[in-house]
């Protein structure tokens, strides 16, 4: 059992695991780590912390394992701050959306403990945000992608591994860059979308009538522009080349579908849907 797990960004990622490795028994004690008192007193009287600390490096410095689960925008100065300051063999992970980028921040800032960093993404989330929102089996039977490379300690990674496992997760291992490139177009894309298609729709002249007739679909495809702006403004830019390429596909989709209605071709159009259907029939979420 590890002694003591440092989360820093209490939020839902970051509370969530608390929450799921406290009950899992997979350490003693739990400090919570972040900009605002207020925010981790809450953390603390919801049970999820058992103590807090705005100072980064007191908050690291007999952690066994640091979990840093704050936006993507955040993760550099994060880095900076507890670099030199980690106890020996303690090991650093994150849960951030998008893997080149940490990757790289780590490399610069944690220069002292990047043998130690091993990081992490898990394929889990809602649209709300905070430690209210958290919950301990947002990780049951999820996947988690870890990203090691030949420059992480194997231990470490194994750590990490058994970390999420325990929170009852199923760990995958892939590059940085492979996980980008498939989360721009399972995640980051789709929420583009949901962001465009709200601003599409209510920022017209009739914004009321829209809001009034919406129906389900319009709530399923939308439910996740309702997400963290901050959280998302910063995932697009660390990821901002594969979401780039997952966009330009998907606008060339837009195109072949404008072509068709505009040519009236029912058959294109047909065989184009029944396509989509049968893939997505495949799929049992
Ligand atoms: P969240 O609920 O908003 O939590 C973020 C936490 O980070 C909050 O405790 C926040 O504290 C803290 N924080 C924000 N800015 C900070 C800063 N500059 N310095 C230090 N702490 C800061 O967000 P989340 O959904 O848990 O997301 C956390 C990370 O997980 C992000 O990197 C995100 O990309 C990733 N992720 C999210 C999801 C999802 O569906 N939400 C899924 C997978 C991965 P304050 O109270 O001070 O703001």
């Amino acid at each position: 059992m590890n002694k003591k797990l440092c989360v820093i960004g209490v939020g839902l990622i970051g509370g969530s695991l608390a929450i799921a490795l406290r009950r899992a028994g997979f350490c003693e004690e739990i400090i919570g780590a972040g900009r605002n008192v207020d925010r981790l007193q809450v953390a603390k009287d919801l049970g999820v912390v058992d103590s807090f600390t705005t100072d980064l490096v007191e908050a690291v410095a007999d952690a066994d394992m640091v979990f840093v689960s704050v936006p993507m925008g955040a993760m550099a100065a994060v880095f900076k701050q507890i670099d030199g300051h980690l106890k020996p063999g303690a090991v650093i992970t994150d849960g951030g959306s998008a893997k080149v980028s940490v990757m790289k921040d780590a490399k610069e800032y944690l220069k002292r403990s990047y043998s130690q960093f091993v990081a992490g993404h898990p394929i889990a989330g809602t649209e709300q945000s905070g430690v209210e929102a958290a919950f301990g089996e947002l990780y049951q039977n999820r996947r988690v992608i870890i990203t090691p490379t030949y420059d992480t300690n194997k231990r470490a990674a194994e750590k990490v591994t058994a970390m999420w496992q325990a929170a009852g997760a199923q760990v995958e291992s892939m590059s940085a860059n492979h996980h980008d490139n498939i989360l721009a177009g399972t995640s980051h894309l789709p929420h583009l979308l949901a962001y465009g298609l709200v601003n599409c729709l209510f920022e017209s002249s009739d914004s009321e009538n829209y809001f009034k007739f919406a129906a389900g679909g319009f709530r399923d495809f939308t439910r996740i522009a309702s997400s963290d702006p901050v959280m998302w403004r910063d995932i697009c830019l660390s990821n901002k080349s594969a979401l780039l390429d997952s966009l330009s596909q998907y606008q060339s989709e837009l195109d072949r579908l404008k072509d068709a209605i505009t040519k009236d071709d029912a058959d294109q159009l047909l065989s184009y849907f029944q396509s989509a259907k049968k893939s997505r029939d495949k799929f049992n979420f």
